[in-house]
């Protein structure tokens, strides 16, 4: 706030000044208020806004403004308003407004002719923005939020950086084990039987990897026609447990429901076995002693159906990202495995697909899932 003190101290400084005395130094709100009362005069001074180039502005879908032979914003859209911390940007500069030294270098530039396009980031946003000299000596600024596609760019290039990465791993292991035999091991049965062992295991591994691959885009291209129908959590678990039960009893591992019998949730029957599938699997992957037990909350938000197991538990750390394609714990022991690293990416695609969402708990006791999916 504006004290009554440093203003009449500015106001002498200023008379004394003008008298001929020393340059007076005012402070910094003194300054602010004669900057605020310049801009109030520019606006006054400036001649009645034209509707038309309001309107033109207005049907752009970006941020959209044209700046003044002085550097100012005089007219702009909605769009470009909401940049303004005040959300009006008329009478502002560019800098002003994004504090940005690489905008308001390159709106200068424009002001004496040269077009320019470039990226900005202005806070956490990324813009594109595109400057055009006008004939009559302003610009035309435009500028396009591309945050979300820049993410959704960076995702995808991760993406398949990480599936290349994955594919070469079982490929180069299979061209290894065939120049072997080529190269003699053939002759011998002992050492060709192993090495055509390597070769179905990591064959098999791609397989995996492709199909699930295929599934992943698949789902997210929405390509998979996913009904919302009443499906029976009960028979879907049963099905489950029968496909698993010789993995499980292999490690001694036991299934166990405790889903009520006639419990019903709306979405789809396939899908919901895929989900319970990939999260059964895991629990039987990661769980040295114990076994894995499927029951069913209810809510006033729909059903929640609970996969748990009395596994070592996920660190706190990773349960944000365990979701995310490829990531895992310990990527050696999931290869181990037969991880492909997209279970869980494929269970919550599936599962918000069916309009409904994934959480996961875990501590030193084990993992639990909790899929909730709408009430039928
Ligand atoms: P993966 O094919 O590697 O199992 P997922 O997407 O299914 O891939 O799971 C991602 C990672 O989450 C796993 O690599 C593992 O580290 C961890 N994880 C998933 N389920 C469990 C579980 N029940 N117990 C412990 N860790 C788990």
């Amino acid at each position: 706030m504006l004290g009554r003190t440093p203003l009449f101290a500015a106001i002498r400084a200023l008379r004394a000044e003008l008298e001929g005395g020393a340059r007076a130094d005012l402070g910094r709100d003194v300054r602010e208020l004669a900057e605020l009362l310049a801009r109030r005069e520019r606006r006054r001074s400036e001649p009645d806004r034209d509707p038309v180039e309001q309107e033109l502005l207005s049907a752009f879908p970006d941020a959209a403004a044209l700046v003044s032979k002085e550097g100012w914003v005089r007219v702009s859209n909605a769009a470009f308003d909401t940049l303004a911390v005040a959300g009006r940007a008329h009478g502002l500069t560019p800098l002003e407004i994004t504090r940005s030294a690489e905008l308001s270098d390159a709106v200068k530039r424009a002001l004496e002719g040269t077009p320019r396009r470039l990226d900005l980031s202005v806070g956490r946003r990324t813009y594109l923005v595109h400057l055009a000299p006008l004939l009559r000596g302003e610009v035309l600024l435009l500028m396009r939020d591309v945050t979300e596609a820049r993410r959704a760019e960076a995702t995808r290039r991760d993406f398949v950086a990480n599936a290349s990465h994955e594919l070469r791993t079982p490929i180069a292991a299979i061209r290894a084990a065939a120049e072997t035999l080529l190269s003699g091991a053939v002759e011998d049965p002992a050492a060709a039987r192993n090495f055509i062992d390597i070769v179905a295991r990591h064959a098999e591994r791609l397989a995996r990897l492709t199909q699930d691959l295929l599934d992943l885009s698949r789902i997210e291209s929405r390509q998979l026609p996913l009904e919302a129908a009443p499906v029976d959590v009960t028979g879907v678990v049963r099905q489950v447990f029968e496909l698993l039960l010789d993995s499980a009893r292999a490690k001694g591992l036991a299934l166990a429901s405790e889903v009520p019998p006639g419990t019903l949730v709306r979405g789809d029957a396939r899908a919901l076995e895929q989900v319970l599938v990939n999260l059964v699997e895991n629990g039987i992957k990661y769980t040295p002693q114990g076994g894995v037990t499927v029951g069913v909350l209810r809510g006033d938000a729909g059903v929640t159906i609970t996969v748990t197991d009395t596994g070592p538990g996920i660190e706190r750390h990773h349960l944000s990202r365990i979701f995310e394609r490829f990531y895992r714990v310990d990527a050696g022991r999931s290869r181990e495995q037969g991880g492909t690293g997209l279970g869980l990416a494929i269970v919550k695609h599936l599962v918000m697909a069916m309009g409904g969402d994934v959480h996961v708990e875990s501590g030193s006791s084990g993992t639990s899932f909790a899929v909730r999916l709408p009430s039928p």
